[in-house]
């Protein structure tokens, strides 16, 4: 039996699911992790948060999740307080929430292609209608362009990624700023690699603008992927709204205590970020030295071009152990900024590939 011959929703027929491939290789450059695992002190006082709570999980968590909404406000700082911070599991579900609140049936969410599709994929599974607006050929949001859309097609959502997932390129806050007073609805910036960016964060602009969200994750660069842990920093009625769409203790206590002692030891966690941006830096110039089209990055990881069939090289990237991201774009291909030697790696096995 397939989901054809089930009762399955009729606008969820044709979806292709989200799927980067999960293949077991030497150098795993495809999904934009950090390199770095945590260190073994660090790991042994997030193993002790847990093992504080393993006691108690005949009860159900905080469902407010308190004390790690207090710890992110603190970390983000911009004056924000606990009740202008939301907290799930992963920023994918933070912008499920979202949609479920701000979108669903008979709503419309627009993004800047090419972007990070779970934005379109959250919006369909949610029966939110999508509409893409394409980037300029420097993969920028041309902002009259982004205007016109808006005003013609009123959306009830508009998506801006910055740093944008696959490109690296950050929006300015001036762009941002117009984008939101020219939108009816909720304008939610996605930050998931603003720790690696030069750029200021959208948070600076959250002041005045209730409608304005800005979402991040400690998927990157706090190196806690597997974790689960994503957030946002709102006006809080964006907040109170969440309440009516998530479901009841949806952050396990084990969660909750892995974020917190992360985030007490955020200092050395972060400072892996600089060697992340270096490599960034690395691949950027030596693909650059290499006459190669390469997008300027705010992010870990480098889109790149000048390939022809994008996807035969990156078979011989695989077959040379090295696993990258072919993001449906012709001609370009991304790479996660990994450790010096993964780095050296994909380079050697690139410059193989395309001769
Ligand atoms: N936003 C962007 C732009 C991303 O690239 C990702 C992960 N690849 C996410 C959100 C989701 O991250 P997570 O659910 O792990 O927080």
């Amino acid at each position: 039996m397939t989901f054809a011959d089930l009762p399955l929703r009729a606008d969820l027929l044709g979806q292709t699911p989200y799927g980067a491939p999960q293949i077991d290789v030497p150098v795993r450059l495809n999904t934009n992790e950090n390199p770095y695992p945590v260190s073994s002190s660090v790991a042994r006082d997030i193993s002790a948060a847990v093992a504080d709570v393993v006691t108690s999980l005949n009860r159900y968590p905080d469902r407010e999740a308190q004390a790690l909404r207090a710890d992110l406000a603190d970390y983000l700082g911009h004056g924000l307080d606990a009740e202008q911070i939301w907290a799930a599991n992963g920023s994918n579900e933070v912008l499920q929430q979202l949609l479920q609140a701000f979108g669903g049936p008979g709503r419309l969410a627009l993004g800047f292609d090419p972007s990070y599709s779970m934005h379109r994929l959250i919006s369909v599974g949610t029966g939110t209608a999508w509409v893409s607006c394409r980037r300029g050929d420097d993969f920028s949001v041309d902002v009259s362009a982004a205007r016109a859309a808006i005003e013609r097609r009123r959306p009830d959502i508009v998506f801006v990624c910055s740093p944008n997932n696959p490109t690296g390129t950050a929006t300015d806050l001036g762009v941002i700023a117009e984008l939101y007073d020219a939108t009816p609805g909720m304008v939610v910036v996605d930050e998931a690699y603003q720790e690696f960016a030069t750029r200021p964060s959208a948070l600076e602009l959250l002041a005045q603008r209730p409608r304005l969200v800005v979402t991040r994750t400690m998927s990157k660069a706090f190196a806690l992927a597997g974790a689960r842990v994503g957030y946002l920093a709102a006006d809080r009625g964006v907040v109170d709204a969440l309440h009516l769409v998530r479901l009841p203790y949806h952050l396990s206590a084990v969660t909750q205590a892995v974020a917190g002692a992360a985030l007490r030891h955020r200092d050395e966690l972060l400072a892996s970020c600089g060697d992340v941006i270096d490599q960034r830096d690395r691949i950027v110039a030596r693909l650059r030295a290499r006459g190669m089209p390469v997008c300027d990055s705010d992010a870990n990881f480098v889109l790149f071009g000048g390939l022809g069939d994008q996807a035969a090289v990156w078979q011989g990237l695989l077959d040379r152990g090295v696993l990258v991201r072919d993001v449906g774009l012709p001609g370009w291909l991304r790479v996660t900024a990994g450790t010096d030697a993964e780095v050296g790696r994909f380079l050697t096995a690139l410059e193989e590939v395309t001769g």
